[in-house]
């Protein structure tokens, strides 16, 4: 990239980052996620670091935050309200690690104190002779708006502080826990001097002039959160769609939107919540978790999750403990700050542009990000569906790198505009396959270019078809490579014919040098066929081979699941054995008997009768036969009906029987073992370890049972 290029892709970004600002910040309704805002700045950040001459001092990096709204009286920061500089990886952190420690050799020796990096709105609370006098709003650092009013309303906030009485007895229970965490007889073997001034209620004590002899200093500055419960956020957000108004995009606004509210009243019907984490007044605090013990103390909400970490490794842990705990906590939060815990040093290090440089914020990997499309390219599935796929210039995301995302159809193509070359917004939730959420068409070259959806299946050249009512267009063509393939990786798969060994990159192998052209093939393998193929030796190619031949009896169940037809599920064709009995029969049924079966709905009969009528389907069903596979045929009638009208989810694994042979139960006795929870499930047995399902279980009062008692119940 030449500096002029550098330059104009610089413009472009602060014109956007400047607009999302813009609407986020100053007008409280953001239109995009704010980690893509933090994706772009980066990028600024990162740009204007490799070519220093085309930073402008108007740009996004060189300032903290907007100008206040003209609602509020103004107020005027005793000093100022800094923000902090992001760091997003170990890499990063590191780099700050070196560059503190290049000031100051010794600067990261007492370690650091972590705190949780809440979605809220930074606030100052000033106190008066022991009660609140203002509290107030960051604004743009200098100048905030005073909310006093408002904040009055948050029940986290005190009025009014402890008395010195109280504050001295709290300090000494504190003081003492503390030094005991601290393994006192360790750490004053090395270091007696740092480990006596740790414990505040000591040194309190033994400074005269900073003893409180005469109570609390006459004024008290603290600084903290101000933040809503992603509960509230909920409930509020409930009421507004009610109401037809517009949502908020998330908490921090609603927070922000609230402390901003001109009638008190209003801010109280928001549940509002607040942290205390700064105290600004000199209590002889040497160290920043001590500054947490003091507001303790005071009266002040303080976040029990905080913590002290020795090391720089501890840090890492701890954020990324929090990343992957985040969903257990009342509130949003999206990464960690990282102060160090020497007061006298942090103060020593300084300030650099707008951040002071003893803190940074660890932040989590974004949920959204910006990157490249590089390139769309076209997958078949099993079942012909053609599926566009977004190729990626890789991005972290939630901790994974991303370098694939799907666009799902062509008109989610046309519908995002996308074309090759884009800078996209690309999302993942949880485990959820990434997707295509936004296009940034502002930052646009012209050299884009425009993906066409193909004409004709991209790995036969056959024909497609989209039909009625559907998304997705369809390879039509039975011996498409690409759809054997994917059929061929369902069949040996574990829902299916569970070949164990037999995955999908020993299928491309054996498709690749020609051994199979269907599954059936799979049984006329031969030891010597795979022995010359490669990370083949004597006992591997023999423990395949055994795997696919012990395979060969199977119920029927199973089997007609393996058949890949469109629709059929496990619980769909679980139906289809109990009804027919064999393959034959199923395979001669009408439309109208199968459409006649409970949970089979008209589409999916439908399907299943053509799958069935297809010449290419009873050619595969012949060789099966010829390959001798043995179809178990499945008596009409259950077991028993003991569980009939109950339902099961199964969650955490169990000791003495497998999931797939208790759901099995469930069924051969007339229940339905169902996958996902709802109000209406019966019951949730529960093994070691449990999921997710648990704790829904129990949030809908659903029953929950042991693996025991569940098998009392089929016995
Ligand atoms: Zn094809």
């Amino acid at each position: 990239m030449t500096t002029k290029e550098a330059a104009q892709r610089a413009e472009k970004l602060r014109v956007l980052i400047n607009k999302y600002r813009y609407h986020r910040l100053v007008l409280d309704a953001p239109i995009i996620e704010e980690s893509v805002e933090d994706s772009l700045k980066k990028e600024l950040f990162d740009l204007e670091q490799q070519f220093p001459k085309i930073v402008t001092p108007d740009s996004p990096t060189q300032r903290v935050a907007g100008k206040p709204l003209d609602k509020f009286e103004k107020f005027t920061h005793p000093g100022r309200m800094l923000s902090f500089n992001d760091v997003f990886n170990k890499d990063d952190l590191n780099d700050w690690i070196d560059r503190v420690k290049r000031l100051d050799s010794r600067a990261i020796d007492s370690g650091f104190f972590c705190e949780l990096k809440i979605d809220g709105l930074a606030i100052e609370l000033i106190y008066k002779n022991g009660s609140l006098a203002v509290g107030a709003t960051r604004g743009d650092g200098f100048i905030g708006e005073n909310v006093t009013q408002n904040l009055k309303t948050v029940e986290a906030i005190p009025l009014k502080l402890n008395s010195r009485e109280e504050f001295l007895k709290e300090m000494g229970e504190k003081g003492l826990a503390l030094s005991l965490s601290k393994e006192p007889a360790l750490s004053l073997s090395k270091e007696p001097a740092l480990s006596l001034s740790k414990e505040p209620a000591l040194s309190l004590s033994k400074e005269p002039a900073l003893s409180l002899s005469k109570g609390l200093p006459e004024e008290i500055i603290v600084r903290g959160e101000v933040f809503l419960s992603k509960k509230e956020f909920e409930r509020m957000n409930a009421e507004q769609k009610k109401a037809g108004e517009a949502t908020y995009k998330n908490p921090r606004n609603l927070a922000a939107g609230s402390i901003r509210q001109l009638d008190p009243k209003l801010t109280a019907s928001r549940k509002l919540d607040s942290y205390a984490y700064s105290l600004l007044t000199n209590f002889g605090q040497e160290t920043h978790e001590e500054e947490h013990l003091i507001l303790k103390a005071l009266g002040f909400k303080t976040n029990p999750n905080n913590k002290y970490c020795r090391t720089i490794d501890e840090v890492g842990g701890f954020r990324d403990y929090w990343e992957k705990h985040r969903e257990k906590l009342s509130y949003e939060i999206d990464g960690t700050v990282v102060i160090i815990n020497d007061n006298k040093m942090s103060k020593k290090l300084g300030i650099i542009g707008k951040a002071p440089r003893a803190i940074v914020a660890y932040k989590f990997s974004p949920r959204e990000s910006t990157t490249k499309l590089n390139d769309i390219i076209v997958s078949v599935g099993r079942t012909g569906t053609l599926t566009p796929v977004a190729v990626l210039e890789p991005v972290e995301i939630g901790g994974t790198t991303i370098s694939r995302a799907t666009l799902h159809n062509e008109d989610e193509i046309k519908r995002l505009g996308v074309k090759i070359g884009d800078t996209v917004v690309v999302g993942r939730a949880g485990d959820v396959i990434p997707d295509i959420k936004k296009v940034l068409k502002e930052l646009r070259t012209g050299k884009e270019k425009e993906f066409h959806f193909p004409k004709k299946c991209p790995a036969c050249e056959g024909a497609i078809v989209r039909e009625e009512g559907y998304a997705a267009h369809k390879c039509v063509n039975e011996n498409c490579p690409a759809r054997k393939r994917e059929y061929m990786y369902h069949f040996v798969s574990k829902g299916a014919m569970n070949i164990d060994g037999v995955g999908p990159k020993i299928i491309d192998q054996l498709v690749d040098a020609g051994l199979i052209r269907d599954v059936t093939d799979l049984y006329k393998l031969k030891k010597e066929d795979l022995m010359n193929l490669e990370r083949f030796a004597d006992k591997s190619a023999e423990n395949t081979i055994g795997a696919i031949q012990s395979h060969k009896t199977v119920t029927l169940d199973r089997f007609v699941f393996s058949l890949g037809i469109p629709h059929v599920g496990i619980e769909t064709a679980v139906d289809l054995a109990r009804q027919f009995g064999t393959i034959e029969k199923i395979a001669g049924a009408e439309a109208g008997e199968l459409n006649s079966i409970k949970d089979i709905g008209d589409v999916t009969a439908e399907e299943i009768y053509k799958w069935f009528k297809k010449p290419y389907s009873k050619k595969l069903l012949e060789k099966f036969k010829k390959a001798g596979v043995k179809v178990l045929a499945q008596s009409k009638s259950q077991k028993s009906q003991k569980l009939k009208g109950l339902s099961f989810i199964f969650t955490g694994s169990l000791d003495t029987i497998t999931r797939e042979d208790a759901e099995k139960l469930v069924r051969e006795n007339g229940g339905d073992a169902l996958s996902s929870i709802s109000k209406e499930t019966s019951y949730v047995v529960a093994g070691h370890e449990p999921g997710s399902k648990f704790d829904k279980a129990k949030k809908l009062g659903v029953k929950i049972i042991s693996e025991g008692e569940f098998l009392r119940m089929v016995k």
